[in-house]
């Protein structure tokens, strides 16, 4: 255990003027030795443009400061709809915001972007899971930024697509360039999706038996506030919520996600980032009840 290669950090922002050398300070000041950013808010697609950006000094500064580059995790804005059969119009739309996503990605010297698979807008899940798999393979055979597409596991609110293992092994089974795809596994999703986090190797044996073990690229940490099998996607603060401390800590040390890079998505407490508290929390394996 003393060896474990515990990649930790949070989701950072990524804000004027600094832009991404910000980022990489705020990963720095919570003691990370990773990081999550968006290349621009997760909810439109409006991007400044790179040069902007501080790249090359935030590259610098993380390599300084123990962050290795190839964990550093990019997250694709949430308008992005693969899984849409409805109207082609939107769903072209997407596939460009993924292309110019995997170009951001890779000037930002990020190598794996997790993306959100998608909704079925209420129509037919299997047509829509093999519409992501289309747009994918479409999109990689000309992508060349070698950039890993990290599907994320969803809770299963509303009609969002991968809300288990067998969507998730549908859509990979039919990627065409299999080293370009890989997963996200989001522990409050998964708790909102059904799966009892108080079984993890239950579950990581059922993930190696229907995707792959080696498939797993990312993890958010993420406590929630529902119970299991509540498809509501509401993240908590790592011991406040549902799943709880113990039952966290087992999935961050779980000897088969030794060195896979470790994402805190939790909430703000009172408006300020609590990811200096809770990744000292993770480091000391003691959980801290003051926080809120
Ligand atoms: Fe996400
Ligand atoms: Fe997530
Ligand atoms: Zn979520």
């Amino acid at each position: 255990m003393n060896d474990y290669n515990l990649i930790i950090g949070s989701h950072v922002k990524m804000a004027g003027p600094d832009y991404y050398l910000g980022s990489v300070k705020e990963a720095i000041s919570y003691g990370a030795n990773t990081f999550m950013f968006y290349t621009g808010a997760p909810q439109n697609s409006r991007r400044v443009p790179t040069e902007k950006c501080h790249i090359n000094e935030a590259v610098d500064l993380a390599i300084e400061n123990n962050i290795n580059m190839d964990n550093v995790i990019c997250h694709a804005p949430y308008l992005i709809n693969l899984g849409n059969i409805v109207n082609n119009e939107t769903f072209e739309l997407s596939k460009q915001m993924l292309k110019t996503e995997l170009k951001r990605c890779s000037d930002f010297k990020s190598k794996i972007l997790v993306l959100h698979p998608g909704s079925s807008l209420g129509e037919d899940r299997v047509l829509c899971l093999d519409q992501i798999a289309f747009a994918i393979n479409e999109i990689l055979e000309e992508d060349n930024s070698g950039v890993l597409i990290a599907l994320e596991t969803m809770a299963g609110k509303g009609n969002e697509l991968c809300k288990n293992f067998d969507e998730m092994a549908y859509v990979l089974k039919k990627i065409v360039k299999k080293e370009r795809i890989g997963v996200c596994l989001d522990t409050c999703h998964i708790n909102d999706a059904g799966y009892d986090l108080s079984n993890f190797d239950c579950i990581i044996n059922e993930f190696d038996e229907k995707i792959g073990i080696e498939k797993l690229k990312v993890i958010h940490v993420n406590d929630s506030k529902n119970p299991i099998n509540s498809h509501k996607d509401r993240h908590e603060n790592i011991g406040y919520g549902t799943i709880g401390f113990d039952k966290l800590l087992n999935v961050i040390y779980s000897p088969k996600l030794n060195g896979i890079p470790k994402i805190l998505e939790t909430p703000y407490i009172n408006g300020i980032p609590p990811y200096k508290s809770e990744i000292e929390m993770i480091k000391s394996k003691k959980f801290n009840n003051s926080l809120k």
